[in-house]
């Protein structure tokens, strides 16, 4: 499957463990803080994920910052720390590689491997997360077609893996009253012109915790597949991104929200795994039998 073809077939359902897939039947919420920060910040911001009624637990370990002076995240301790508070929730893990030489560890923790907007164009990093043949969220480029994301969709596509998730996650405008400019249009245009499932990122899509819940709320309405939110026990202490991150109360609030909101869309909002999450050295496994 390449994106330049004239017809869609049906949409996609990505598989991340048995019992849990994005596709047009389900609507899948992500959330967890923007970056892993420690054993304390993650197993709270987990809980309240999952009592919430998330189906996956987001956290950065390797992060990407705009200055090398930030806090970089954890790395290997982050991701040791993801596996760890996954297996104690349930929760599969979605988590950002950022560096090609490390798709096969980030693969071993995480059940979704996430390619940020800074890296949507990194062509080799495409090709090796799409020869890991684990699923994969590519993130939108902040200044990216939709064209753009379709062809950076297409290198993993080449290498013979079609479980990926596209995100539209805000685009660079002019405003400076938001960070990004959230383009919703992104859904309905992405899922005429490509099968694979659709989701939308509030949390950067604004900058704005405020906005979060109405942007959550149109990405919904729009036809999105789920979302990916950032939220945290304490958004005051973040090391990166608190002004963008729900409360446990806000989080608690969307969700609520979104169980009103689902019944006419005839979608079922997805389930944490009733197994143990789907971890990369069980889908190894699974392949190899
Ligand atoms: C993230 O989701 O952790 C992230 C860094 O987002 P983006 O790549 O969209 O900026
Ligand atoms: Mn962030």
């Amino acid at each position: 499957m390449q994106h330049d073809q004239r017809s869609i077939p049906a949409r996609q359902n990505v598989r991340i463990s048995p019992s849990l897939c994005f596709g047009p039947d389900h609507f899948v919420v992500a959330a967890g803080p923007c970056a892993v920060e420690g054993r304390d910040q993650l197993e709270d911001a987990a809980r309240i994920a999952a009592s919430a009624g998330a189906a996956m637990l987001r956290g950065g370990a390797f992060k990407p910052r705009t200055s090398p002076q930030s806090f970089q995240g954890l790395g290997t301790e982050g991701l040791l720390l993801l596996s760890e508070v996954s297996r104690a929730t349930g929760l599969p893990v979605v988590t950002e590689v950022l560096d090609p030489r490390d798709v096969e560890l980030v693969g071993q923790h995480a059940a979704l491997l996430q390619i940020g907007s800074r890296n949507m164009q990194n062509f080799p990093l495409l090709r090796e997360v799409g020869r890991l043949g684990a699923p994969v969220l590519l993130k939108r480029g902040a200044a990216a077609t939709i064209d753009e994301l379709l062809g950076a969709a297409d290198y993993i596509l080449e290498e013979g893996n079609t479980s990926i998730v596209l995100c539209e996650r805000g685009i660079r405008s002019f405003d400076p009253g938001v960070r990004f400019t959230l383009d919703l249009t992104a859904v309905p245009r992405l899922q005429a012109r490509s099968p694979l499932p659709v989701i939308v990122d509030p949390s950067h899509g604004t900058g704005v915790r405020s906005l979060v819940q109405p942007m959550a709320r149109a990405a919904l309405a729009a036809g999105a597949d789920g979302l990916l939110i950032e939220l945290h026990p304490h958004p005051e202490q973040a090391l990166s991104d608190g002004p963008q991150a729900l409360t446990p109360e806000d989080f608690r609030t969307l969700m609520a929200e979104i169980e009103r909101w689902i019944p006419p869309t005839a979608r079922k909002l997805a389930r944490a795994p009733e197994s143990q999450p789907y971890s990369g050295q069980e889908r190894a496994e699974a392949r190899a039998t």
